[in-house]
């Protein structure tokens, strides 16, 4: 290696040795502190096994040792890392990216701790209704007691639950299952079971019953316990209650209202409040319109407007509203001033903090966020920079930050305003280590961390440590070619549009009646920056209006984060003008993940595992013991390790400590009973099937064509290196988005169809980019039209077409700024996209 000894200006180190996580293979590494360190790789190489697997684990984990067991419960505690030893590491705060969906309610105000300031404001330099108390901070947030409307307890929305939403068919009888309403399973014959005791008839439909006794039923909050004879017709469950015979247990009646409500109002699980949502009728509160605060709260203002609408407003204008107060030469309330001029002070006071942060939130590009915005509804790049924004003016130093690609959804002119808020953090004494891809961000590092050479077991090497400028000697890096050479992808021939799918009026978010073509045919980028309005356009009014228009039904959203958050009516508008004629099918290939439980996985998910069953059901042994492909599933019974049920893992409880799971004790870890495995297809048993890589198995299943062609197709997209059976929710989403796409590539290539991908290049290492792209292309040559929402201008220069959205964010865009081929639109007047375009097509 060459000379890699620390220049002077590195001040310490911190020092690995022997890590092993994942992929690792026994890694010893020094890195500066108090410096901006890079890690760099392919997807799949072991950057975040070095970076949060081992680094920032440990330090939670030294961290966790000091603080209460009670406490600890409240982390989300990651498994304690391989490695032997860390030295010199400071205390670390993570700012990753949600893999998965947040599950708190939370929004822009809350994550950055900037409604707390808004409210006192509000509170202490408010203006009040002449005669009115003043109104205490907590007063103006909808969670508390205090401040939350009477009428709709803080929701903004009233609910109502109806015979209609709660009996959907009255021609059924109760045990036919009239009652929508309740409980799925057991508790609805529970409840059933309970109804034939007391008497009530559950074989007449339901609309035949007495009014008295559907009411009964339906709204009763009595709540009687009667004995209970389940599997008992009405007729021997009258003579059993004569008899006095002993029932099988006590069971409890709930009215149904009240089993929704509370259902409602207590599950943690988003999907069974979306199935209590589903019998509710909801309507905009009448108190507080939707404002979810009491009456009292909302008379208070601040510069004319209350809280409700101050928390609407876009951050930027928040920021414009606060500066003459800030800088304490408002004229607004020139008669108030005189009259408390203490309220004055205060005013200038919180302002000017407020201003201070808000800068910050500004300049990295965040300035189209209104604070009263769900977390939820936000990507996950947004998010990152918010909890970025907050740390930046918490004024900590002497952490170690760990961010997992924060460029990720960031055009190039946001990334500029990001390198700058990161400069800050190191200036105040922080390190930071930084997982990216992005070949901005990397030549601004300190010192690169280059990991490789491949993905999985292929990876897990540190093929280079030190400052940038020195990776350019390492062969084996397939990072440093594209650090080093200059050239751009190589660009194809310019395809002509085959026709153009036209919408008009187009209405979400910040689109006000856009007027929008895409062309067929061809491969189209859509650019602009963060906040722009290309999601609106693509991901949400393009997809709603084909998927309409084909009467496809949405791919399910819907059981991700908080349902009141979507129950509101969200206002939209657009048709399509013309050229649905030739599009016969819509595919989107999105990050989200292919499956929420272990059960699924890639090979499960693809359908290879189908091919894979049936070829062990066929093997001689197997036929003469009469195991049929299902047996060969570890969802179904028959061929699953009982003990586990085919997780593989087993979960245990402990007191005080969030529950870990551990390998199961009977399979440890192979998922299927004994029997099971003893069927080998040339010599491996399925558990050993699912073990191999997909490199492994596409030389094991070299004479099964089908299985080979599944197999070739996830190897050209960059995933060789993954395990058949890798649980989903271990795999990353640009792993699932690779995965998705694969499935989508080995089925019959018929064109016709519309792909719409939104920046499928996060979490992307060049080299894989480049593999998406072949991949892209194909299916354009293949005569389907693909749309890419996208801000490696790397892709954008390969394009057939750019829409380029904007020029600003939130209501500065949501207009076409320019549209035309790369060379076209790089020239544009207006276009923030065009300069850096620019540079990728000399
Ligand atoms: P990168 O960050 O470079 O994309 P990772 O560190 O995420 O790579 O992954 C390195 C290897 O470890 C890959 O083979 C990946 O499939 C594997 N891996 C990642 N997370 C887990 C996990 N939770 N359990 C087992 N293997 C994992
Ligand atoms: P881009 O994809 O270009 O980053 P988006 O389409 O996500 O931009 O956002 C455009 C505008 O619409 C922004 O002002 C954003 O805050 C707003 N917006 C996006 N999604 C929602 C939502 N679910 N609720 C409210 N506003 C939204
Ligand atoms: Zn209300
Ligand atoms: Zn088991």
């Amino acid at each position: 290696h060459p000379d890699s000894s620390a220049p002077p200006e590195f001040t310490g180190f911190v020092r690995v040795r022997g890590a092993r996580e994942h992929n690792l293979k026994n890694v010893d590494l020094d890195i500066p502190r108090d410096a901006l360190v890079v890690f760099t790789g392919v997807s799949g190489s072991g950057k975040s096994s070095l970076a949060f697997g081992t680094l920032y684990a440990e330090a939670q984990r030294r961290y966790l040792e000091s603080v209460s067991p009670y406490a600890r419960r409240l982390f989300h505690q990651m498994a304690v890392p391989e490695v032997d030893t860390i030295d010199g590491l400071p205390p670390a705060v993570a700012l990753q990216q949600q893999r998965g969906t947040p599950t708190t309610r939370s929004s822009v105000g809350s994550v950055t701790t900037l409604s707390n300031l808004v409210r006192m404001l509000y509170s202490r330099a408010g203006h009040y209704p002449p005669g009115q108390g003043i109104v205490y901070a907590e007063g103006f947030s909808p969670n508390t007691p205090e401040g939350a409307c009477p009428t709709c307890h803080g929701l903004g929305r009233v609910y109502e639950v109806t015979e209609r939403t709660m009996v959907p068919d009255d021609a059924l009888t109760i045990r036919e299952r009239a009652i929508a309403a309740w409980p799925q399973a057991w508790g609805g014959q529970n409840q059933r079971d309970i109804l034939v005791t007391l008497g009530f008839d559950v074989d007449r439909p339901w609309r035949e019953l007495p009014r008295q006794d559907r009411d009964w039923i339906l709204f009763t909050d009595e709540q009687p316990v009667v004995p209970v004879y389940p599997g008992y017709s009405p007729e021997e469950t009258k003579r059993a209650l004569r008899r006095k015979e002993p029932p099988n247990y006590m069971g409890t009646f709930t009215g149904v209202k009240r089993h929704v409500l509370h259902t409602f109002a207590n599950t943690h699980s988003p999907l069974m409040k979306k199935r209590a949502l589903q019998f509710m009728l909801s309507s905009e509160c009448p108190l507080c319109h939707g404002k979810r605060l009491r009456p009292e709260s909302l008379a208070v203002t601040f510069a004319g407007v209350d809280i409700a609408d101050f928390s609407r407003m876009p951050l930027q204008r928040v920021a414009a509203l606060l500066l003459p107060y800030a800088e304490g030469h408002s004229t607004g309330n020139k008669q108030q001033d005189a009259a408390h001029p203490e309220q004055a002070v205060v005013a200038q006071r919180i302002a000017a903090d407020l201003v201070a942060r808000l800068a910050v939130l500004l300049d990295l590009g965040l300035g189209y966020l209104a604070l009263e915005r769900s977390t939820p509804t936000l990507s996950p790049g947004e998010l990152q920079r918010l909890r970025l924004a907050t740390q930046l003016y918490s004024n900590l130093f002497g952490v170690v930050y760990v961010l997992d690609e924060p460029s990720a959804g960031l055009h190039p002119a946001d990334t500029e305003a990001l390198l700058a808020a990161l400069a800050d953090l190191k200036r105040a004494g922080n390190s930071l280590f930084v997982v990216e891809h992005d070949l901005d961000v990397i030549r601004q590092a300190d010192w690169l961390v280059d990991v490789g050479p491949a993905a999985g077991e292929k990876g897990g090497e540190v093929l280079y440590s030190g400052p940038p400028a020195g990776l350019a000697q390492v062969e084996a890096s397939q990072t440093r070619r594209h650090l080093f050479d200059h050239n751009a992808l190589p660009t194809s021939q310019l395809r002509t549009p085959t026709g153009w799918l036209r919408l008009h009026d187009v209405r979400r978010n910040n689109l006000h009646g856009l007027d929008v073509a895409f062309p067929l045919g061809v491969f189209t980028t859509v650019t602009g920056v963060s906040g722009s309005g290309k999601s609106s356009l693509v991901s949400q009014v393009l997809v709603e209006l084909v998927a309409a228009h084909l009467g496809h039904e949405l791919p399910a959203e819907e059981e991700e984060g908080d349902p009141l958050e979507r129950s509101a009516p969200r206002a939209t508008g657009g048709h399509i003008g013309s050229g649905m004629a030739a599009i016969k099918r819509l595919v989107r290939v999105d990050q989200k993940p292919i499956g929420r439980t272990p059960r699924s996985n890639m090979a499960t998910y693809t359908g290879l595992f189908d091919h894979v069953r049936k070829l062990f059901a066929a093997t001689p042994e197997a036929r003469r013991r009469r195991y049929d492909a299902g047996r060969f599933s570890f969802n179904v019974a028959k061929g699953r390790c009982e003990t586990c049920q085919g997780e593989g893992f087993v979960m245990v409880e402990l007191l005080f400590l969030p529950s870990v799971y551990s390998p199961c004790p009977t399979c440890h870890g192979a998922r299927y009973n004994a029997k099971t495995l003893e069927i080998k297809y040339h010599n491996k048993s399925v558990a050993e099937v699912l073990g191999l890589t997909v490199d492994d198995a596409w030389a094991f299943f070299a004479d099964e064509p089908v299985v080979q062609r599944a197999l070739t197709v996830l190897r050209e997209v960059g995933l060789g290196y993954l395990r058949l059976g890798q649980p989903a929710t271990e795999l990353s989403g640009g792993e699932a988005q690779r995965i998705k796409l694969a499935t989508e590539l080995q089925r019959a290539q018929r064109g016709n169809s519309l792909y719409i991908l939104d920046e499928p290049t996060t979490g992307l290492h060049p080299s894989d980019v480049e593999k998406l792209l072949a991949q892209l292309d194909g299916l354009v040559e293949a005569g389907n039209t693909v749309i890419v929402v996208e801000h490696d201008m790397r892709v954008v220069a390969g394009s057939d077409w750019v829409l380029d959205i904007g020029p600003g964010a939130g209501e500065e865009g949501g207009r076409v700024v320019a549209a035309g081929p790369p060379a076209e639109v790089a020239q544009a007047a207006d276009s923030r996209t065009a300069p850096y375009l620019a540079r990728f097509l000399a």
